[in-house]
């Protein structure tokens, strides 16, 4: 992944684990860690755990080129917490990494946290909590980039983690570094699943999702069937090296309990390739914010036009990124 993306943010204790391994055989230039605390109560929270980890000073010690503290959840309408996210101390030069529930990026909690934001003078690493997309939500994209613009002063680098595809974006409005997850749980930090959800959920493990350019996010791999009759679409076929040629509509399948490892690693290869060619071509543009609206518009027409044409409804942009769209001459 570090060959294929040129920079890798790793997550939580298996995180840091993996990064000391690594680090007796190779530089760990590029790599860089999320400590994925997320913690309510920082205090409650380091007793509470069975070995209380250092993570500034573990990070240091691996010569990571980014440190991050531990990290700090900040819950809905709590606004004391929010002035503890954005106070407690953190070692010099380490980045405040903060879990923002989503509900933060809209409505009059959102000059509240951009008030908070701006009283704080250190790094920022974001993390946006929700069950689902936490940028889902009517006006949640615009809050984003209200309190992006808000917190990247001068000389203040603010990094936003654990996105699915707003990372890109993200990054292209020159926000210091944006992370996409590999895996679902990658992608935002989540919150707990009450029982019925999570059989929604572990019924999604029994499909491969794959991220499709033409729609700017994952399709769900049984929805591709539906496509393969209409190879004028072109959407049947991928040509990005990890997928070699192959048609999509491999994927058009389930599997008993969960996707096989192999299918799962083959798929974030495909996944990787087609973020990095899709930024890079975007950055390339002489305005690349303006040309990934018009790519977001473009893709909703991809849907629209699916619907209309051929009456299949399956595939589908997410709603945060319909929320970027804008029809461009
Ligand atoms: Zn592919």
């Amino acid at each position: 992944m570090r060959a294929r993306i040129g920079a890798v943010t790793l997550s939580g204790e298996s995180g840091l684990r993996a990064l000391q391994t690594l680090a007796r055989t190779m530089s760990l230039e590029d790599f860089d860690l999320d400590p994925a605390q997320y913690a309510v109560n920082p205090k409650k929270h380091a007793q509470a755990a069975l070995i209380d980890i250092d993570w500034e000073a573990a990070q240091r010690g691996l010569g990571l080129p980014v440190v991050r503290s531990a990290g700090i959840a900040v819950r809905k309408d709590d606004h004391e917490q929010l002035r503890a996210a954005m106070r407690t101390p953190i070692s010099p030069g380490s980045r405040r990494l903060v879990s923002l529930h989503s509900s933060w990026l809209r409505g009059p909690a959102l000059p509240v946290a951009i008030a908070a934001v701006r009283n704080s003078d250190d790094p920022l690493s974001f993390v946006f909590a929700d069950l689902f997309d936490p940028f889902g939500g009517a006006g949640a994209v615009d809050g984003l980039q209200y309190l992006l613009a808000a917190a990247s002063a001068p000389e203040r680098p603010v990094e936003l983690l654990r996105t699915d595809t707003q990372a890109i974006p993200f990054a292209l409005a020159g926000g210091a570094r944006g992370a996409i997850g590999l895996t679902s749980q990658g992608r935002h930090h989540p919150l707990p699943f009450s029982s019925k959800l999570k059989k929604e959920h572990d019924d999604r493990q029994r499909s491969a999702w794959l991220w499709l350019p033409e729609l700017l996010g994952w399709q769900r791999g049984t929805t591709l069937g539906a496509i393969e009759p209409f190879p004028e679409i072109g959407l049947a076929d991928c040509p990005c090296p990890p997928c070699d040629g192959e048609p999509l509509s491999v994927y058009a399948r389930e599997w008993p309990g969960q996707v096989p490892q192999k299918v799962r690693e083959r798929l974030q290869d495909h996944d990787a390739d087609r973020w990095m060619t899709t930024f890079n071509r975007l950055r390339a543009t002489s305005d690349p914010l303006q040309s990934w609206a018009a790519a977001c518009a473009r893709a909703v027409r991809v849907e629209a036009e699916l619907v209309s044409e051929y009456k299949i409804s399956a595939l589908r942009v997410p709603t945060s990124i319909a929320q970027w769209a804008v029809e461009t001459s």
